[in-house]
């Protein structure tokens, strides 16, 4: 097959600097970089209207109501009079149509606008309406004589711009906007757009072409032509998204050797037919399936596993490790917290003790002297398992031969952060990173897209059902009188507070007051009761927290540092108090720190005074599932896609137009089809698909002009 040749850079009008425009001046230009970062023609085109206005009918005054958002109205002036003195100086016309009457009021530009305005003449307004003491009124209307030609609305839709107040002070505003895209679009022609997606594609989902959907996206002829060039360039988007996000995996995969373990010796049998505390569920033994299909294939895992709280991922991970040390390979085990650190190595080095496999734990609270000796045993191979928080990889670790490393509990872990494991050796190690809570698809087919996903969907067998509830602060004495019944079967509980931010004083003296008050209900030496939060140092939080985890107290007071992972089987009730505060996936983990054992669990929700809608709709899911795959997606749908954790900084998510939220399907169906083409053509050199290749050499080449310039 023969490579066609790196298109050169042919300076297309698109990189005119937006000067170049008629009208835009070199303080106007300025002013577009600034403010929009319009820097060239094609930057303009890429400045999408947030809306449009229908100009193509007049409203009659009688019609307009308080759901009524922009309107045009047409009649005669019959009074107007400047009021007030100073700032508060406004011109205020009264207009009349057969149905009303209507107030426009000006604050600005008062002088020349009385000028222009005549009492009995006709004119044609149009702008956003505001009701005051009931009456209809509008703020600085556009306004234009009411004439033959205008006598039933403009012809087209409006387009209406983002734009900022400097903007506006400077004149450019939505109407200024739309009248330089229309120039532009004088000057430009289909070859300065041209299709980039395959003909194929655009058939199949009757997409319409490329410079007509930005010419309808801009000036559209009709409201369903400005849907169909949507629906084009938000296809675009998402396309061309999962297309580089797959061409990364496949560069990867053809670049970068993998480690191969082929081997499944005395460590992984002598634990799982000696040591396994329990049979696995088959999704866990689908899961390593994938694993070990991975691992020997030649190539460098990167899987991204998500499974339930409590689903048993930390068993996955403990098995591929001994895989990797049957092979003669380390590994890493890392972990957000020192908490779920410590209580990782306490698992994994008890069930190990029988075996010959060197385990230890590095985190901050390690001491130096510790510290050198495992660094020292690290490098030499000595210890087969390191466990550690997130730190280990930015330190200064070395290994002998690292050929495995598990991510736990983590959204944030992108890219770049995989990359820095890859320095760990010359080969990179396999990497398996497993998510806290389900990551709803859409969001992982974008952010993770680069990895492979398993998935564990079922939870160990005799787990029953938590039972969620919602209460308020009437009904605390009753939750407390619970809590003792559980304690008196000899369970354990939880109290959660939010604390917003660890430095708030506030939330933390809510924290204390709540201590107090629990100590109250609960006097030792009847009860004992330990607590954890952030201000304590790393030792104080391990030890109350160990007592919990021994049993040694019966009630663990805490803000959310034992939100992740932490695993008491023993407990059995879960109470969060302000629950309104926190968010669905934080709500959802908290929950999944009880029903981990046999007996039957419990959550209670508390909520204070004043609860908001979102924070209702949160509960009320919290209440109706503990399905955490269904709730991510709620929860996605709530905050969309921008709040959720970690996926902010990514930029993956920086659609333009398209959601992945309401656009799931088309998402789903740019994937497939990516796919589909890579599959068949995975360097994009088949005819069909030159057009796919050509757009994305000239986005290189654009985006290295742009800076260097
Ligand atoms: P998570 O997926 O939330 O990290 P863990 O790995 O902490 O869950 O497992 C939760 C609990 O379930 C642990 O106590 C673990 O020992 C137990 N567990 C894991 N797999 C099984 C299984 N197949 N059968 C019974 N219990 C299991
Ligand atoms: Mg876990």
């Amino acid at each position: 097959m023969q490579k066609p040749s790196i298109i050169s850079f042919q300076p297309n009008i698109l990189s005119s600097p937006i000067e170049y425009l008629t009208g835009i001046s070199s303080i106007r230009g300025e002013l577009l970089r600034k403010e929009l970062s319009i820097f060239t023609f094609k930057d303009l085109l890429d400045h999408f209207p947030i809306r449009h206005v229908d100009k193509t009918k007049v409203d009659s005054i009688a019609s307009l109501t308080s759901a009524t958002d922009y309107a045009q109205v047409a009649g005669k002036l019959i009074h107007k009079q400047i009021l007030g003195e100073k700032r508060n100086r406004r011109l205020v016309v009264q207009l009349k149509d057969q149905t009303g009457v209507i107030e426009l009021v000006w604050f600005q530009g008062i002088q020349w606008v009385d000028k222009l305005l005549h009492e009995g003449h006709q004119y044609l307004i149009f702008g956003k309406l505001g009701f005051f003491m009931g009456k209809p009124q509008m703020a600085h209307p556009e306004l234009e004589p009411y004439t033959a030609a205008n006598a039933s609305g403009k012809s087209h839709l409006e387009p209406i711009y983002p734009s900022t107040e400097k903007l506006k002070a400077k004149g450019l505003n939505g109407k200024v906007m739309a009248k330089f895209t229309q120039e532009l679009f004088l000057k430009i022609g289909e070859k300065n757009l041209p299709e980039n997606l395959p003909e194929s594609i655009v058939k199949e989902y009757k997409l319409m072409r490329r410079f007509e959907a930005y010419r309808q996206i801009h000036l559209p002829s009709s409201d369903q032509q400005y849907q169909q060039a949507v629906r084009r360039l938000k296809f675009e988007e998402l396309f061309l998204a999962q297309l580089s996000v797959q061409l990364i995996k496949i560069n990867r995969q053809k670049t970068t050797r993998g480690l191969v373990f082929e081997k499944i010796g005395s460590l992984f049998n002598g634990f799982y037919n000696d040591c396994l505390p329990f049979q696995l569920t088959n999704a866990q033994k689908n899961v390593l399936k994938d694993i070990r299909k991975d691992i020997g294939s030649g190539q460098q895992m990167n899987r991204l596993l998500q499974g339930d709280v409590g689903s048993g991922k930390t068993m996955v991970a403990l098995l591929s490790m001994l895989i990797a040390a049957d092979n003669g390979y380390q590994s890493v085990l890392m972990a957000p917290t020192e908490i779920l650190a410590q209580q990782h190595f306490n698992t994994i080095a008890g069930l190990l003790k029988p075996l010959p496999v060197g385990v230890a734990l590095l985190t901050g609270s390690t001491t130096a002297k510790e510290r050198k000796i495992i660094l020292q045993d690290c490098a030499e191979g000595r210890i087969h398992i390191l466990i550690g928080t997130h730190a280990i990889i930015e330190d200064k670790v070395h290994f002998d031969k690292l050929g495995f490393a598990v991510v736990d509990e983590q959204h944030k872990f992108g890219v770049a952060q995989r990359a820095k494991l890859w320095k760990k050796s010359t080969i990179p190690p396999h990497v398996l990173v497993m998510t806290a809570t389900p990551i709803p698809r859409t969001l992982a087919l974008t952010v993770y897209g680069d990895l492979d996903f398993s998935v564990i969907d079922e939870l160990p067998p005799g787990r029953q059902p938590i039972t969620t509830v919602q209460r308020n602060e009437a009904s605390r004495p009753q939750v407390m009188d619970f809590i003792k019944e559980q304690l008196q079967l000899g369970r354990q509980a939880y109290i959660v507070y939010p604390l917003i931010e660890e430095s708030s004083k506030l939330d933390y003296e809510n924290l204390m007051k709540g201590f107090e008050e629990v100590k109250s209900f609960f006097p030792e030496p009847a009860y004992w009761i330990s607590m954890v939060h952030g201000k304590q140092n790393a030792e104080q939080k391990e030890t109350n927290m160990n007592r919990f985890v021994k049993g040694d107290t019966q009630i663990l007071v805490g803000t959310t540092v034992i939100e992740v992972g932490v695993n008491v089987p023993n407990a059995s009730v879960m109470v969060i108090e302000s629950s309104e505060k926190f968010g669905l996936s934080q709500l959802h983990q908290l929950r999944g720190r009880v029903g981990r054992g046999a007996d039957k669990s419990y959550c209670i929700l508390l909520t204070g005074q004043k609860v908001s809608r979102d924070a209702r709709e949160r509960l009320k899911m919290m209440v109706s599932t503990n399905d955490g795959f269904k709730i991510a997606e709620k929860d996605l749908e709530l905050r969309g896609p921008g709040e959720i954790e970690g996926t902010r900084q990514s930029g993956t998510l920086l659609f333009k137009l398209a959601n992945i939220v309401e656009d799931k399907a088309m998402l789903e169906a740019a994937r497939l089809s990516v796919e589909k083409i890579l599959q068949q053509d995975p360097e994009l050199t088949q005819p069909p698909h030159l057009p796919l290749l050509q757009y994305l050499q000239s986005q290189k080449t654009n985006t290295r002009w742009s800076k260097i310039a």
